[in-house]
């Protein structure tokens, strides 16, 4: 059975859910304007409909890097200004809200902070649409009541975003549950966006696993790109390669559209 289609929500010129394919890319952290500017050329000209970047990055270690912050930021804002393209940028602290809605067009509600409702309510206030990542040991449930957090304080604009749950499987980061897909899609009208860089935390599965989500359903994939994987300060080894971007996004797109996705439609 091919899953109900959510109802779309539209970010500038793009609008998600629906019948469309909605293609994320970016780099998971920004590291420089070379990079970021290296990046979002490359994800522009592989057809990507809008553009990840982070600024503020949770991390397990308080001694990684955390993010260039405010100057992180201004790049993304260079970025997008150079491609046209909508952003989506995580929102890790309520202290940051005013300076991450200057620019971000979609914010990124990460899955360690899937629960925080103190943020989940500043991001329900702003004119932002949201991302919501799933929690590492959430269920879809948890999930769905979460971002009725966002939808009471009368933001409706939300995307919930399958990344990979904590099983008892060690093989890989995450075990990725595409089941999520169809059963979000019987839960909610919330289009259903996954991530398939964080689940394999490598570059190799990270295809596969995109072929799959767009194959049962998915309105959209986010995924990481690095114009330089291996010098990465951040999720080096799952980034694809900045220039195979465009080969691996006619791949996904094909296998989208045999499961009823077409291109994505302008607002
Ligand atoms: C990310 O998108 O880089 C990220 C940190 O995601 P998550 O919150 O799913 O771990
Ligand atoms: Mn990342």
């Amino acid at each position: 059975m091919t899953p109900t289609n959510p109802s779309p929500i539209d970010v500038g010129d793009v609008r998600i859910g629906g019948d469309g394919f909605t293609l994320i890319a970016g780099p998971c952290t920004i590291e420089s304007r070379e990079q970021m500017l290296a990046v979002a050329d490359a994800v522009v000209g592989g057809g990507a409909d809008m553009l990840r970047g982070g600024a503020y990055k949770p991390r397990t270690s308080p001694y990684s890097f955390q993010g260039l912050g405010r100057e992180g930021l201004a790049l993304l804002a260079e970025a997008k200004a150079e491609t046209g393209l909508p952003v989506v940028t995580e929102l890790l602290d309520v202290r940051d809200v005013e300076d991450v809605v200057e620019v971000a067009d979609v914010i990124q509600i990460g899955a360690r902070n899937m629960q925080n409702y103190a943020l989940l309510t500043e991001a329900g206030k702003t004119d932002c649409a949201v991302l919501l990542k799933r929690g590492l040991s959430a269920t879809l449930e948890e999930l769905v009541s979460a971002s009725e957090y966002i939808l009471k304080e009368g933001n409706e604009r939300i995307m919930l975003c399958e990344r990979g749950i904590r099983t008892h499987e060690t093989a890989y980061r995450f075990t990725l549950d595409l089941l999520a897909i169809p059963a979000l899609k019987e839960m909610t009208h919330l289009p259903v966006i996954v991530d398939p860089s964080h689940a394999p935390g490598r570059r190799d599965w990270v295809e596969p696993m995109s072929l799959a989500a767009a194959g049962a359903g998915a309105d959209g994939i986010i995924v990481e790109v690095h114009n330089d994987p291996d010098q990465a300060l951040c999720d080096g080894p799952q980034s694809l390669r900045a220039d195979g971007f465009a080969a691996y996004a006619e791949r996904v797109r094909t296998v989208a559209e045999i499961a009823g996705r077409g291109a994505p439609v302008a607002a």
